[in-house]
């Protein structure tokens, strides 16, 4: 009799510790913060919370790098082009961490060929490019070709569009991290989708874009996504960016 209690007791204590460490979905659960609702229109299209940064009317959201003038690019037909010359041009905002939608088109250029063909760039933080080149049948150095992270990344396909088509890039960019004594915390990363194909996947970005020697890094905060004027009359439209 005293034993069956015993067991009783041990079975009921039992049940109830049980009980208590069940787990319950709910304890999983994460209610804030709550995403904010925007509408996305779908790829490429520029959602809610976008900041236009040419929407084809005009360069109001843009100026000259070299001096902080007028940005000096032709407008027309709600296309953007390099006017070879006049210098690359940059966002009068700066940036960190962001999503950049951009839309770019090469010139006709049959006489020229390899980095003289269709070059421009993209510049994140005004350091750090994404190459913008003609690569249709347009052999150069790989990580100098359309969508490398210049010098450093060579694009995991050539997506390039045929001449006379637009491209698109899709850009995922992490800004690096600087310790307050200047020293570096943490790389930059970047993700590149090139007319929807992922060609950069999370590499990083070994320090600034440079055309001789190594890539280094120099502690700065936000910076301008510059746009280069590698005197080739390269296009561009709908440019728009979403900071994270
Ligand atoms: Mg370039």
């Amino acid at each position: 009799m005293k034993k069956l209690t015993l067991i009783s007791l041990a079975v009921l204590f039992s049940a109830t510790v049980n009980a208590q460490d069940t787990p319950k979905p709910e304890e999983t659960e994460v209610w804030e913060p709550e995403p904010k609702v925007i509408t996305a229109p779908g790829m490429g299209k520029a959602p809610s919370d976008a900041i236009l940064l040419f929407d084809g009317s005009n360069l109001n959201e843009w100026i000259s790098a070299k001096d902080g003038s007028a940005a000096k690019w032709e407008v027309k037909d709600g296309i953007l082009t390099v006017v070879p010359g006049t210098g690359d041009i940059q966002t009068k905002r700066t940036f960190g961490d962001f999503q950049l939608h951009i839309e770019w088109r090469s010139p006709d250029e049959p006489n020229r060929k390899g980095q003289d063909k269709g070059n421009s760039g993209i510049f994140m933080q005004g350091r750090y490019e994404v190459q913008v080149l003609n690569s249709y049948e347009n052999r150069t150095y790989s990580n100098g070709q359309a969508a490398s992270i210049y010098k450093q990344h060579i694009p995991l396909v050539n997506a390039t569009s045929k001449p006379g088509d637009w491209n698109t890039y899709d850009i995922i960019y992490t800004a690096p991290r600087f310790r307050k004594n200047g020293s570096l915390e943490r790389p930059a990363y970047i993700t590149v989708l090139h007319n929807g194909v992922v060609v950069q996947n999370h590499v990083e970005i070994h320090g600034t874009t440079e055309y001789i020697g190594a890539p280094k890094y120099i502690a700065h905060g936000k910076g301008p996504i510059v746009l280069q004027d590698h005197s080739n009359p390269v296009s561009y439209r709908n440019i728009w960016i979403r900071e994270m």
